[in-house]
């Protein structure tokens, strides 16, 4: 059997995070190093590594994450102006190899570009 990843082991309880939010498919937490005031999480429970590993028996599953992106974001009360980043790959700095969206609200960023 693989090794558990963080986010599994999270969501086994193994590992303490806050999570904000839980349904059958899917779960969000805290960062535990937030790179804004708002920082969330959302992470499906299978532990798909990249997002290029997804395959099409994933597609209700992604769909199901983006909905609740904007549930999740509704809750913690950023919906007006938030951001979602997937880092896919080390070389854009992705550490945890388990899928996952950041939600980043309650910061200014640039308005005209991606830039941070
Ligand atoms: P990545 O760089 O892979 O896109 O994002 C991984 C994120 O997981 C980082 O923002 C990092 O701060 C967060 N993280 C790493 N370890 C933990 C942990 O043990 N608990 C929580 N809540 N977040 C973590």
């Amino acid at each position: 059997m693989s090794e558990e990843t963080l986010f599994t082991k999270i969501i086994n309880g193994d590992i303490p995070a806050d999570i904000v939010y839980e349904d059958e498919h899917c779960f969000a937490i805290k960062d535990i190093a937030p790179k804004a005031p708002t920082h969330l999480l959302v992470i499906p429970k299978k532990p798909i590594p990249k997002l290029v590993d997804a395959s099409a028996e994933d597609k209700v599953l992604l769909g199901h994450m983006m909905l609740m992106v904007g549930e999740i974001a509704k809750k913690a009360g950023v919906d007006e102006a938030f951001r979602v980043i997937i880092n896919n790959g080390e070389g854009v700095g992705q550490t945890v190899f388990h899928l996952h969206l950041h939600i980043l609200g309650n910061k200014k960023f640039s308005e005209d570009s991606l830039g941070f």
